[in-house]
This record gives structure tokens, sequence and C-alpha cells, in this order.
């Protein structure tokens, strides 16, 4: 910044050079026309002089001798502190400053300036430096009468220059003095004045200060004079607008930041060099440490290459319409992201990104959508077989009783068959849409066993298989599972276990915990199953086919149903088949659920 200099410093120097100049132009002037009035009055003062020599030298004449004449003179000239010349024709007659016998040597006369004037019937004036006095001095000549016949006559009186030049030197000086006087006091009142001003600004300034640090309630009531009064009232009003203006911006950001806050969607602010500026808590439901990465790329909080890209491109400036996306996410979680461009005060480009999770809807409409896809595809078939059967019945019954009750059979088995499909299908949609795993679970195991082993007690007997439960650890602990949730698993694997076991044999059943998780098991001695079923025998409505013991009352679904519900746990169900290495066959069902 140049170096600007103080108001009270250029009060001082302009008051000054003004009033110099302006004294300087007067003293100029005033010496000018000291010099020309000092030159009249010695001119006029001479000029009596004169007067009063030629009147003292006609009243003193005539002169017996010459000698007498000179002796009048220099009297005279003493008296009035003057030399007095008198010439006559080429030679001087008399003269007050050389002694009588001198006169004769002096030179012709006529020739001097003014003496030459004065033969020309003028007053001769001139100033230059006399040889016989050695000095500078002004003369004045004029012509006396003479009577006919006699040379003419010239006289002449000179003063020093100097003297007249001290007069006006005292006049000069004189004047100074009283400039001196003039140039400090009105030093001394300019910086007075310069003061008030150069305190009203301070006050001003502090009080600029104290409204620009946040101070709105300042206010400037006192100023020095009345032309501060406007500025006063200006920086007034403008703190006072402030004010209103913060109070307005405080309460927008705070209403802003709860609904940023609070919102459901995850909001991601970028800054102008597209880093992370601010994440909203909803954000860490769909990038779980997006809070860690403030100050970094988008690209590593989603670790997604095109919402990067898509940033990229709208901070290049490209669109200034928002642009939304279906994104895929980890874990089959995907969402609908929406980049929304801005410009910044500075019109720069900047985004927002907000992430509206939309794996749930995804997942309901999915299992809408198999629901109604399985069930027409699985309740097809019994339908159409009820439907040929009833119609047989009853437009060509057969006469043959035994044969009627075979088609009866039929429908019921379908009928039967058709009201399990339904109600595992149901199982499966509730165990799907259970969703996000629920709070407060807590389960025991030994009484799921114990409930699953009753239901099963019927289904066993008939045939004839021993339900063989090792002893459970005593300090099994609880797992993070619902009840009902544990005790639909077991009763389903002990289910499938007894009905494909042959009859007679026996299903083992353990139970271990390793401190994270407890893991149940059902051991059969059944067929077991092909390794290229084992990966599928847990898709939902696949059935093995030689294992197709009661083909009637399976749906496929069970073993579906106790996947979902175990992953909904933070569980796992897997099989390992044969069970038995040396005979190759049985298959073993296994749960693993996580300790409550
Ligand atoms: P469902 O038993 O109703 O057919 P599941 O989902 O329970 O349906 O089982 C799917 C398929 O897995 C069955 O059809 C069967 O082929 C096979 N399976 C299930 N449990 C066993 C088992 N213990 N031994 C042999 N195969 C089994």
């Amino acid at each position: 910044m140049p170096r600007v200099q103080s108001i009270q410093m250029r009060v001082l120097l302009w008051g000054w050079g003004v009033l110099i100049v302006g004294l300087a132009v007067a003293f100029w002037r005033y010496s000018a026309s000291l010099d020309e009035e000092t030159a009249r009055d010695f001119e006029r003062e001479t000029l009596t002089r004169l007067d009063t020599v030629q009147w003292l030298l006609d009243r003193g004449g005539p002169f017996k001798e010459p000698r007498d004449r000179q002796d009048f003179l220099h009297t005279l000239a003493n008296n009035m502190g003057m030399r007095i010349t008198l010439i006559q024709g080429a030679s001087v007659l008399a003269d007050s400053s050389r002694a009588f016998d001198d006169l004769a040597k002096m030179d012709d006369h006529t020739g001097r300036p003014e003496v030459a004037a004065a033969l020309g019937g003028e007053l001769g004036k001139a100033t230059r430096h006399s040889a016989t006095l050695d000095r500078d001095m002004i003369y004045m000549a004029r012509k006396l009468s003479t009577p006919e016949g006699q040379p003419e006559t010239v006289l002449r009186l000179a003063a020093p220059v100097n003297q007249v030049r001290m007069h006006m030197q005292r006049m000069r000086w004189a004047l100074l003095a009283a400039v001196i006087p003039l140039l400090l006091g009105s030093g001394i009142l300019l910086y007075l004045l310069s003061r008030t001003i150069t305190a009203g600004i301070a006050q001003f300034t502090e009080a600029a200060q104290a409204i620009g640090e946040g101070d709105y309630r300042r206010r400037i009531l006192f100023y020095p004079a009345a032309e501060f009064q406007p500025l006063a009232e200006a920086i007034n009003r403008m703190a006072k607008k402030i004010k209103k203006n913060v109070k307005v911006i405080e309460n927008q950001r705070g209403e802003l930041w709860a609904m940023f806050e609070g919102m459901t969607e995850g909001v991601m602010v970028l800054d102008t060099g597209g880093r992370i500026l601010h994440v909203n808590p909803a954000l860490s439901a769909i990038f779980p440490r997006a809070q860690e990465f403030i100050g970094r790329a988008p690209l590593e909080a989603t670790m997604s290459l095109e919402i990067q890209n898509l940033v990229d491109t709208l901070m290049a400036g490209e669109t200034t319409e928002p642009v939304s996306r279906q994104i895929e996410l980890k874990d089959r979680h995907c969402a609908e992201m929406t980049v929304v461009p801005f410009r910044d005060h500075k019109f720069r480009p900047r985004v927002i990104l907000i992430f509206h999770d939309t794996s749930e809807q995804k997942r309901v409409e999915r299992v809408l959508r198999d629901f109604v896809a399985n069930a027409s595809h699985q309740l097809r078939t019994p339908l159409t077989s009820i439907r040929g059967y009833a119609e047989t019945l009853l437009d060509a019954p057969p006469t043959d009783e035994a044969k009627r009750r075979e088609f009866l059979d039929i429908i019921r088995a379908n009928a039967v068959h058709m009201s399990k499909v339904i109600a595992g299908m149901f199982a499966l949609a509730k165990s799907e849409s259970g969703g996000k795993r629920p709070k407060d679970l807590d389960a025991s195991v030994p009484q799921a066993l114990e409930h699953a082993l009753m239901n099963s007690t019927f289904a066993a007997q008939e045939k004839d298989i021993t339900l063989a439960v090792e002893a459970l650890p005593e300090d099994l602990p609880h797992v993070a599972a619902d009840p009902d949730g544990l005790l639909q698993i077991a009763d389903n694997l002990l289910d499938n276990a007894i009905k494909y076991s042959p009859q007679g044999s026996s299903v083992r059943i353990t139970a271990h915990s390793d401190g994270q998780s407890v893991t149940l098991r059902f051991t059969d001695q059944g067929p077991g199953i092909s390794e290229e079923d084992q990966k599928r025998v847990f898709e939902r409505f696949f059935r093995a086919d030689n294992n197709d013991v009661d083909g009637a009352g399976s749906a496929g679904l069970g073993l579906a149903i106790c996947r979902h519900i175990a992953r909904n746990y933070g569980g796992e169900v897997w099989v390992d088949s044969p069970a038995d290495k040396n005979t190759a066959s049985g298959s073993t069902f296994s749960v693993r659920l996580p300790v409550a």
C-alpha cells in the first residue's frame, strides 16, 4: 500500500503553504510599492532640498570669493547630510565633498547623465558609483537660471544609496517580524483544527472496527463537528442493518442445520475444490465411515467411480440442472443419488450430493414380485389337478367307489400341498420383510429344541426314528434371535431330517458354543445330498428329485426360510453331506447364530 500522509500533516502543510505563498506575494507587493514610495519620497525630498539649496545659494550669494561659495556649500551639505555640487559649464564651481583646491582638478561633469539631463532642461536623475566618494550614490540635478552670457549652471545633490536601502531594509525587517508570529499562531490553530478532525476520525475508526468484530450494538452518539453527523448517522444505520441481517442469517443457519442434521436422506456437501466439507448423520447409514472423509474426495468415501465422475462433470460447470442416478452399493444396498450443482458467492461451481437409501423399497418390491411369481407358479399345477379331478367327478363320475375315493384323495392331497405352499410362502415373506435385525433379541436354544422335539414326536414315531439329543453344555449361552424364529429353524431342519430319513434310523442333535456364537446340528442317516444340489437346496422351491419322498406335501421352501431367518439374525445355515464319510450317506444341517 502506498504511504498515505496523515490528515494532520496535510492540513498543516497546506495551511502553511497557502499562508506562506499569500504572505510572500503580499510581502513582495508591499516591498515593491515600498521601494517605489521610498524612491518617490526621496525624489520629492531632494527636489525640495534642491529648491532650498537654490534659495539659500541665492540668499547667501553673491559670494565675493569662490572659496566662500565652497565653504557655504560645505556647511550646507554637512547640515543636510548630502553632497552638493555646483557645476558651471565644464568646471565644478563648488563641491561639498572636495577641498576647494581640488576643484580645479575635477573632471568635466557635463557628461554625467543627470547633469546632461539637467542641461537639457529636465530634472536629472541617476544612480551610480561615485569615484570621488567610492560608494553608490543617487544623484539629482537641476539647471539654475543664469544671467545672459554666462555659461549654464547646474545644481546637483547626491545622497548615498545605502541610506535609502537601509531605510527599506528596516521596513522589511519590521514586516518579517510581524509575519513570524503570524505563521506560528496559524500553525497552532491549524494543528488544533486538524487534531479535532483526526480525533473524530479515530472515534469513527474505533466504532467501525467494533462493529466489524461483531459488536453490532455499538453506536456513535458524540462527534466533534456538525460535518461528522451524516457519517455518524450512516455508520449507526449500517450497524443496525447488519445486526438485523446477522439475526436473520443466524436463524436461517440454525433452521438449515437442524434440517441438515435431521434429514433421513444422506447429504454430502462439497467445497469449491470438490472435497467433502460436511456430511449429515443420515449419510453414515449409507456410507458407514463418511464422517472420517471430511476434506477428501467423494471417491474415497463412497468408493464409487461413477459418483466421482458425475461430481467432476458438475464441478466443471457443464450443467446447471440437478442430476439423479440409481447407484448400486455393497451388500445389495442401492440408493437414489441426486447431485445438485450451485454457484457460490464468487460464482464458482459447487455441488451437494443427496442420497436416498432405496434398498428397503427395492427389497420389498422384489419380495412382492417373487411372492406373486412363485405363488402363481406353485399353485398352478395342484389347482389344475384339483380342477381336472373335480370336473371328472362332476361330469363323468367313475362308477367304481374305490376310483372315486382315489380322485377325492388326490384332490385333498393337492389341497394340503397348496395350503403348505401358501403357509411356506407367508413364512418366507414374513422372514424377508423382517428387514433389519430387531433389537433385544434373546432366545434359549434348549427351550427351542425341546419345543421342536415335541412338535416332531408324532412324525418320528410314525417312521420309528430315534431323536438323539446329545447332552447340551450347561453354560450354553442364549442366542440373539427371536424365539419364534429359532423354533421355526429347528422345526424345519428336524422335520426335513425325519422326512428324508429311512424307517428305523436315528437323527442326532447337538449344540455347542465358541463364545461368539452357538451352532446347532441335525444329522440324519438319509440318502444325503449330491454336491451339485448342496448349493441349491437353500433356493426357494428347489427340491432334489431323488429325495421326493413326500412330493405332495413338500413346497421346497423350508430351507430358504431357515436361511433367511438365520441371516436376519446375523447367522448362517449350511449343509454337510455325506454326514458319514464311511458309508457316504446322511446329511448334517447346521445353523449358527450369534450369542445374545
Ligand atoms: P422341502 O423339504 O419342502 O422340499 P426344503 O427347502 O426343506 O423343501 O428342502 C429342499 C430340498 O432339499 C428338499 O426337497 C430335499 O430334496 C432336500 N433336503 C432337505 N433336507 C434334506 C435332508 N435332511 N436329507 C436329504 N435331502 C434334504
